[in-house]
């Protein structure tokens, strides 16, 4: 008998004759990592060349909000393509870039006033911190040339963003080319003390930044946070007490703010933007993944009139903020983004997810009893837990025995696509998803678990 004949086998080839991706040792495809050829998106859903079809439980690494192939946003791209696919930004302007500044000023916490667009969420990081250190250098303070991040922090991997960034697996091997953080413990209410509510484990990891800036906000251009949730960092979670206090902080020793919205941004925590659950306006807020719904590169740094004032003076005194990207405002990525927020307009969309996350939570509920399941958490639409070995002692499986990938696998064999992040399991669905789909994603987890821990 002959072989059926795979599409996907074929494709798979061609690809690994020349394509190298990103996160991925590639010795390990395809023997131990399958490789899948997708040919098209539906809603929720990826289709394989063979006709398989996955749920897309991690939104396509976080970007994807509404759908892939979205109608209203495909027509949008369509429609700019045809009309103008580029024109720098510099001299030029056009309807979609600054048409989205205005809905983006509009829709963000108040007094982010001025908007700055680059390609990739790691861009808009370092466009935020050269801002920062150029703008106290222009107050007349270029003693301040450090930052302050937090322990568990992801923010990129471009050099600049790495650098503030402290999760070892993407960092250390570049630590000789990085400039070194103050870093500052992470809020991460898994760290809490025996008895310590997330309110306490955020107040003590203040104090412990307080201590920090006695010391260095002389020499501090800003702080920069992955607000309520550190994504790449395992899903960790924190008080949104810890934002509030942390701008007061900010105010107190005059340093800036840098809130990383990149991942949580556009309504992943439960509101438009995590800030706005502690009820504060970083002095830089960077968005991209979710900003053009998940269709097309884009990201933006937003900030105050004050830091944009301190930019401005003649030629001459060279001020300016001189940092630039070709594709800056691209017109079909602004247009993807304003199709995006238009549904976010139109539907009543953090409505609906604040239904489907209960009853998320509630499935999820289940498996607390799980022997090796521990850390069940969820801020808003984003719930994780970790595979461990001992459930009592928390003891992690050995990092050597890869229960993750086992998970990942199972799961995609299935027909689910969720990738752990290590042994921590998530779930962060596109928000098309309905009840029956929901169902579906924990039922296959709680199969992929049990085969994975086996
Ligand atoms: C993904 C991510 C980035 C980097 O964005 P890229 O588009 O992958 O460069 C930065 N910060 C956070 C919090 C992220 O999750």
């Amino acid at each position: 008998m002959t072989p059926h004949p795979s599409r996907n086998t074929d494709l798979a080839a061609r690809d690994l004759a020349h394509v190298w991706h990103p996160c991925t040792q590639m010795r390990e495809h395809p023997s131990q990592l399958p490789l899948i050829p997708i040919v098209r998106g539906e809603g929720a859903w990826l289709i394989d060349a063979d006709g398989k079809r996955y749920l897309d439980g991690i939104s396509s690494w976080w970007s994807n909000l509404f759908g892939h192939a979205n109608p209203r946003i495909a027509a949008a791209i369509a429609a700019q393509a045809a009309r103008l696919n580029h024109v720098m930004l510099a001299g030029f302007t056009h309807e979609p870039a600054l048409q989205l500044a205005e809905e983006l000023t509009r829709i963000a916490p108040p007094g982010l006033t001025r908007v700055a667009y680059a390609g990739d969420g790691a861009s808009a990081v370092e466009i935020a911190l050269k801002m920062s250190f150029h703008y106290w250098h222009n107050a007349g303070q270029p003693r301040r040339t450090r930052f302050i991040a937090l322990a568990n922090a992801y923010h990129g991997e471009t050099l600049g963003a790495l650098a503030v960034s402290d999760l070892p697996l993407y960092r250390a091997v570049y630590g000789p080319l990085l400039f070194d953080p103050i870093v500052a413990p992470s809020p991460d209410w898994l760290d809490a003390e025996p008895g310590e509510t997330h309110d306490e484990v955020a107040r003590r990891r203040l104090g412990d930044l307080r201590a920090l800036l006695e010391r260095h906000a002389q020499t501090t251009c800003a702080v920069i946070v992955e607000p309520l949730v550190q994504c790449s960092g395992g899903m960790r979670m924190h008080a949104p007490a810890y934002l509030s206090g942390l701008r007061k902080l900010c105010d107190e020793f005059d340093v800036h703010l840098i809130a990383d919205e990149i991942a949580v941004g556009f309504g992943r925590t439960g509101t438009l933007f995590a800030c706005e659950q502690a009820a504060i306006t970083p002095d830089f807020l960077c968005l991209s993944k979710g900003l053009t719904g998940g269709a097309l590169p884009l990201s933006a740094v937003l900030t105050t009139d004050k830091v944009y004032a301190a930019f401005l003076g003649d030629y001459a005194a060279n001020n300016a903020f001189l940092h630039s990207h070709t594709f800056s405002g691209n017109p079909i990525a602004c247009a993807a983004a304003l199709a995006a927020l238009a549904i976010f307009r139109d539907e009543p969309v953090l409505e609906r997810n604040r239904v489907l996350a209960a009853q998320l939570a509630r499935r999820l509920a289940a498996l607390r009893e799980h022997p090796h399941i521990a850390n069940l958490r969820q801020t808003g639409w984003i719930a994780a837990f970790d595979l461990v070995r001992d459930k009592a002692a928390r003891t992690p499986w050995p990092g050597a025995e890869r229960r993750g990938l086992r998970f990942y696998r199972h799961a995609l064999e299935r027909g689910v696509l969720l990738r752990p992040l290590g042994d921590t399991v998530y779930f962060l669905p596109p928000y098309c998803v309905d009840a029956g789909d929901l169902d579906l994603m924990v039922d296959v987890a709680l199969e992929a678990v049990d085969a994975a821990t086996a």
